[in-house]
């Protein structure tokens, strides 16, 4: 494999995708090294998937403990703390745990770390610093960044990023959109009893999702305490006191201690000079590859977040095997990206695989649409008023599940496993025909036996 280049593969980026790819690349035994300015292991481990997780489990240990009480447990409403500071060191305890696993993984690859921020120089060369590095292949892993919509007083506004070593929690809270980061957030917020007002632009949030599931969990958010301001968007923060003044569209202003912005997120290229070496980018900015992960020019390479295919983690993980095995394995194999199933960790979460009810209805004929909607029997005795919804989108002709989405506790963990049987094919008669496990809310996807809707 070896040629005059310094190295098989560079790989810009050490996230979830890069490390991935960097690794696999060298256990086939490619020579490899990964470049990365910030951290080891990316957006994932450092300020996404794995912190807000550990923020959601802190987050709805509150509400566990008050639901103890229906089970003859008692917490004294006055003896009740929480303590946001040992949240957040145990959770950078943590992160700095999974950072050095990230360097050992890489490390026993053979893989060469090199820290510092990349530029090309040409399409086979890339400079850190005063050093120059060059490979036969590279790899832009380089993920990507949050956007925070030009208003006057976008300083005030904090994204995600700071919202992961916040000194200390506010009173009140505003989070500005409607996608998986806001309702995780606002979430996060409500659960450690900061007042918390979501603001969306649009008139339902959650766009992308079966509608259904948007109308349920914009029931439930506010019985935890968020509350939703749909309809309306920021215009400008100023600072007033020790908060801020927000603006609102509809001419109000709202008093808050913090901001926060989740409006999406952009691909990190910046200073790398892509577009000098012929590297497209397109209208939104993301690094234009085809189907084998292939840019416009022979030698670099991209994937994950930076690609504009699904902003997830699992998603890059299989683009890097992907890439791996074309570049130095046995394979010319290409992504499928159907029924990537996916979980918002809102309270209570959604899980969701494969088609909404619109897209079901656009896309293929006559369905048959099965929905229950029940309380949870924890709460039965919790006395908590809380729902779950579970929903099957079924096409009539074939009887194949086409869409299978759910509002409730583990909604991710369950709908996990109803993706593998989709994947495989699964009909409503295979759900029929499979036992529930009882008691479960789980059971209720294999005992839906009359449609609501056709
Ligand atoms: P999303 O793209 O999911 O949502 C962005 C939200 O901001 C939308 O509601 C959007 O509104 C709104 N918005 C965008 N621009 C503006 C604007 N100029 N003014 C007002 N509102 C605006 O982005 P997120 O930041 O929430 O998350 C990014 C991605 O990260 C997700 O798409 C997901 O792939 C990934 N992620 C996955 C998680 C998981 O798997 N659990 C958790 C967190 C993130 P509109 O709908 O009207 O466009």
């Amino acid at each position: 494999m070896s040629d005059n280049h310094d190295y098989d593969l560079i790989v810009i980026g050490a996230g979830s995708g890069g490390v991935r790819l960097a690794r696999m690349s060298a256990q086939r035994g490619a020579r490899v090294a990964v470049i990365e300015s910030r951290y080891l292991g990316g957006t994932c481990v450092n300020v996404g998937c794995v912190p807000k997780k550990l923020f959601v489990y802190g987050s709805h240990m509150g509400e566990d403990i008050e639901d103890a009480a229906g089970y003859g447990w008692s917490v004294p409403a006055d003896q009740m703390r929480f303590d946001w500071p040992t949240l957040v060191a145990n959770k950078n305890t943590e992160i700095e745990r999974l950072n050095g696993i990230y360097r050992r993984l890489l490390e026993n690859a053979g893989v060469t770390i090199i820290e510092g921020t990349a530029s090309f120089t040409d399409s086979n060369t890339l400079a850190v610093g005063d050093a120059s590095y060059t490979a036969k292949h590279i790899t832009v892993a380089t993920g990507s960044w949050p956007v925070t919509p030009d208003v006057p007083g976008k300083e005030c506004i904090l994204s995600s990023n700071e919202m992961f070593y916040l000194p200390q929690l506010p009173r009140q809270a505003v989070v500005w959109g409607g996608g998986y980061i806001a309702v995780e957030f606002a979430g996060i917020l409500a659960g450690l009893g900061v007042e918390t007002t979501l603001l969306y632009r649009g008139d339902m949030f959650l766009r992308g999702f079966d509608d259904d599931i948007r109308r349920f969990t914009a029931s439930e958010l506010p019985k935890k305490g968020v509350k939703l301001r749909f309809g309306v968007t920021i215009e400008a923060v100023r600072s007033e006191g020790a908060g801020y003044a927000v603006q609102l569209s509809d001419g109000t202003e709202m008093a808050t201690g913090l901001v926060m912005a989740a409006t999406g997120r952009r691909a990190l290229v910046d200073g790398l000079g892509l577009e000098e070496l012929g590297v497209q980018l397109n209208a939104g900015g993301h690094v234009v590859v085809d189907q084998h992960f292939q840019t416009a020019v022979p030698s670099i390479t991209a994937l994950g977040d930076v690609i504009g295919t699904p902003q997830l983690t699992p998603v890059a993980l299989a683009q890097a095997m992907v890439l791996s095995r074309r570049l130095f394995g046995d394979g010319e194999g290409v992504m499928d990206y159907t029924c990537i199933a996916t979980a918002v960790f809102c309270q209570p979460n959604i899980g969701t695989v494969g088609l909404t009810e619109a897209e079901a209805r656009e896309s293929h004929g006559k369905l048959r649409i099965y929905r229950s909607e029940f309380k949870p029997m924890k709460h039965t005795l919790s006395g908590r008023d809380e729902r779950s919804l579970m929903k099957l989108i079924v096409e009539d002709s074939t009887d194949r599940v086409l869409g299978a989405h759910m509002v409730g506790p583990d909604a991710g963990e369950i709908v996990q496993g109803l993706a593998v049987a989709m994947k495989a094919g699964a009909t409503k008669a295979h759900f029929d025909s499979t036992l529930g496990i009882h008691p479960t809310s789980a059971e209720e996807f294999v005992t839906m036996r009359e449609p609501v809707a056709e």
